[in-house]
């Protein structure tokens, strides 16, 4: 019999653990005594915390602790650098003190003033999802209900990659699941970088915005709980666009810049005054993805949609549908293309001088146009859209779910789909380039 590896690691006070298991087996770790946390949620001493190969964590500790790991683990290390956790938690104490006052002013007026808005934004790999993940839990932790946002089309941690969404956190994340999924409203993109479509990413936005806005009226614990808003870490050209739209879409009070000064200074220059703008480190900690792994991790999200995870497994069921039940559309029409004057170059877009008075051009890229079932859609994912039709409300619509076409039928006219409950929850299918090779594996 094999004998596991076990390990004890003592953390004194603003340490922090950083190890990942390692590539072929599980590992078990354990608080055995005084006070531990994995990014925000309290660990239960002598409650064993199984992660998966290659799992990456890091256990800090507030006030000293000992840990126990049963198992292989990669790189294992205790850093005593705890700066960028006591900025996290300063980030938290503003927020909350945000909080506490706009609880107490509201209630002179006999009103619920919204909680503070907060953005985290920066380069790719800099901790944005972690500290949004932290945040989220101390305000969990002091009884409050946050709305996480999550704003990242590539690397979501809310639905499936190609998605914007948000939802209420009302417990701690899991240490190894994260946030429990619970009821999130979902905005299907179908990209992972807003960059495929600068237009469709802005409308959407405007609706997460003010769906939220109007959701949070019936709900003064969350309207007070504010948001934290995730951003995906594309910075420049139009990117930092993408921030400032964001900003001013959810009308944040804080953005909070992880290790990138030029970022914060140019936010700082454009960003309109009532907006605070802090720039914080990042931790050293945080590890570099390379595309691949980023490619990767995608995979690994789609398949957590539809089987869930090892402890919370889930069970998608497969069957066909004919053409004729269901309406495929996607979002962006192929460009017009016209012949103007004497350019022999087709343009996109007939410019505004072409046109009758008044009248405006229709942006191609957010038009909704039917799609015809092709062999092409194999393996793509389609949103089932909440639109009663094929038309410009399939834009901002709220999904209901994914599926995933797994075969495609020309002749029999049918399409089986990978679909999280036994029937279609609408008949309105709508395109995500996203594909997912269906493993049917239980992982
Ligand atoms: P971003 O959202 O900016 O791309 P993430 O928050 O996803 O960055 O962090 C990148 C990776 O680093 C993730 O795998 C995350 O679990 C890991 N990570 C974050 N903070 C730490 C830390 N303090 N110690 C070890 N790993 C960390
Ligand atoms: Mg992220």
């Amino acid at each position: 019999m094999l004998t596991e590896r076990v390990q004890r690691f003592d953390l004194n006070a603003g340490c922090e653990l950083r190890f990942a298991a390692n590539n072929y087996s599980d590992i078990s770790l354990e608080l055995i005594n005084g006070y531990a946390e994995i990014f925000g949620t309290e660990l239960i001493a002598n409650q064993k915390y199984v992660f998966p190969a290659k799992f990456r964590v890091a256990v800090f500790s507030w006030t000293g602790g000992t840990i126990k790991i049963i198992g292989g683990t990669e790189s294992a290390y205790i850093s005593s650098e705890s700066t960028a956790m006591v900025v996290y938690l300063n980030i938290h104490a503003t927020l909350e003190k945000l909080r506490k006052d706009r609880e107490a002013s509201g209630k002179d007026f006999g009103v619920t003033q919204r909680g503070p808005r907060i953005m985290l934004v920066g380069p790719t790999d800099v901790g944005k999802t972690t500290v949004s993940r932290i945040l989220c839990n101390y305000a969990v932790r002091k009884g409050g209900t946050p709305i996480l946002v999550d704003l990242d089309v590539g690397q979501n941690n809310i639905s499936v990659p190609g998605t914007i969404g948000a939802m209420l956190v009302q417990k701690t994340a899991d240490v190894v699941d994260g946030f429990e999924r619970n009821m999130p409203l979902v905005l299907n993109f179908g990209h992972t970088s807003p960059g495929e479509n600068l237009p469709l990413y802005e409308t959407l936005l405007k609706g997460l915005a003010s769906t939220m806005n109007s959701q949070i009226e019936e709900n003064p614990a969350a309207k007070l709980g504010g948001m934290i808003i995730n951003t995906c870490g594309w910075v420049d050209e139009c990117g930092y666009t993408c921030i400032l739209k964001s900003a001013a879409a959810f009308e944040v009070d804080v953005v909070v810049v992880i290790d990138h000064e030029r970022l914060y200074n140019v936010l700082r220059r454009d960003l309109p005054d009532f907006v605070t703008v802090t720039h914080v480190p990042k931790s050293g900690g945080v590890e570099q993805r390379p595309r691949h792994i980023r490619k990767i991790a995608r995979k690994e999200n789609v398949h957590r949609y539809f089987y869930g995870t090892s402890s919370s497994q889930l069970y998608p069921f497969t069957f066909d549908i004919a053409f004729d039940a269901v309406k495929l559309c996607k979002i962006g029409a192929e460009p017009v293309s016209v012949l103007i004057f004497n350019y022999s170059t087709p343009v996109n877009k007939l410019p505004d001088s072409c046109l009758p008075f008044g009248m405006e051009v229709e942006d191609h890229r957010t038009k909704v146009v039917v799609l015809e079932p092709s062999p092409e859609i194999k393996n793509h994912l389609f949103a089932f859209s909440r639109s009663s039709n094929v038309d410009a409300n399939v834009l901002t619509s709220s999904v209901w779910g994914f599926c995933v076409v797994t075969e495609i039928d020309m002749e029999k006219r049918s399409l089986t789909i990978l679909c999280p409950q036994n029937s279609i929850p609408s008949n309105i299918l709508v395109y995500s380039v996203v594909t997912h090779l269906d493993d049917q594996l239980r992982r």
